[in-house]
């Protein structure tokens, strides 16, 4: 709907937008004591390594159940989060809970966490981390933090003087949803990533956009060659399991393999997964 103004200028009133601006105020008057009352809970997803078919990590992802809006995603309300600053108690939370999950797997598997840009720029990041890791007996080399590209360019200084500190106390880095940003080649060698993520779009088209396959193709032999290791994720079909095989993409992660699941349910996984197979350790049958 258009109004006329005064001097004859239109302005355009959008109720659809007066309804988000409604939604997010709600949802961050309604996010303000969730912690305490246990309404976050957090669920893992599996990311296979594809030369040995084994479990290498899962991936801590957070959920919120609000009694008065139901399930949020975090797509909704993360972005919240890190404007009321509430990400930064939920975000120390989120690694307390991780890293305590992860102390009981079997010793070979990894834990990532994703960390919020305003995290990476909160002062105590490193000892927050060392706290979360020494409260739970997990080692720091078990611990990867994930971070957005999108993140780093606010301050490239702060942002590779933080990566470095986690590095620095054996905690690895991973640059995460690779090439969705603003993404220039030089990032990979200004910042100290040990691994790089390969975003969801690009796995997508695999299948039938020949030009994604040579840009995946080109992603991990560049990593390769600067030393990190690769996964990709959101795989969804098995002509994208096979596709990524021939790439030799280190690990995948997505729904045909392994959807995010209860900490419980990762802990049987592995278990499971212990007294079944060849390798000792986690090995898996994957599909393709
Ligand atoms: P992300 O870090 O890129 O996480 C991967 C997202 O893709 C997750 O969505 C996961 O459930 C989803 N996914 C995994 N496999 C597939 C697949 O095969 N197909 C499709 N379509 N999706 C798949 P989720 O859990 O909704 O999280 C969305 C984003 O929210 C995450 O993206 C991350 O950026 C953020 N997030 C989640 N948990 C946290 C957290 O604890 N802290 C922070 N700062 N951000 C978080
Ligand atoms: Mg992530
Ligand atoms: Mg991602
Ligand atoms: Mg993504």
């Amino acid at each position: 709907r258009a109004k006329e103004s005064g001097r004859g200028q239109v302005l355009f009133y959008e109720p659809v937008m007066d309804e988000k601006i409604e939604r997010r105020r709600q949802l961050a008057a309604a996010m303000n004591g969730a912690l305490e009352r246990g309404e976050f809970h957090l669920l893992f997803q599996p990311i296979f390594r594809l030369a040995q078919n084994s479990i290498a990590s899962c991936e801590a992802l957070l959920r919120w159940h609000s009694p008065q809006f139901g399930p949020v995603s975090p797509a909704e309300f993360i972005p919240i989060a890190e404007e009321n600053g509430l990400i930064v108690p939920i975000g120390a939370w989120v690694l307390e809970q991780a890293c305590q999950a992860a102390s009981t797997w079997p010793s070979g598997a990894t834990v990532a966490v994703n960390l919020s840009p305003v995290q990476l720029r909160t002062e105590n990041l490193t000892v927050m981390v060392a706290r979360a890791l020494k409260d739970s007996g997990l080692p720091a080399k078990r611990l990867t933090l994930e971070v957005t590209e999108t993140v780093l360019l606010d301050d490239v200084e702060r942002s590779v003087a933080a990566l470095t500190a986690l590095n620095a106390i054996d905690v690895c880095t991973t640059l995460d949803d690779f090439g969705t940003g603003y993404s220039s080649l030089s990032y990979l060698t200004q910042f100290p990533f040990q691994t790089l993520k390969i975003d969801r779009s690009f796995v997508m088209d695999l299948e039938h956009n020949p030009a994604s396959i040579a840009i995946v193709q080109t992603i991990v032999e560049l990593a390769a060659k600067l030393g990190m290791r690769t996964v990709a994720e959101g795989v969804e079909t098995p002509a994208q399991l096979d596709q990524l095989r021939r790439t030799r993409c280190d690990a995948v992660q997505g729904y045909l393999l392994a959807k995010p699941m209860p900490a419980a349910e990762v802990a049987a996984l592995f278990a499971e997964a212990a007294i079944g197979e060849r390798s000792p350790g986690q090995a898996v049958r994957l599909p393709g």
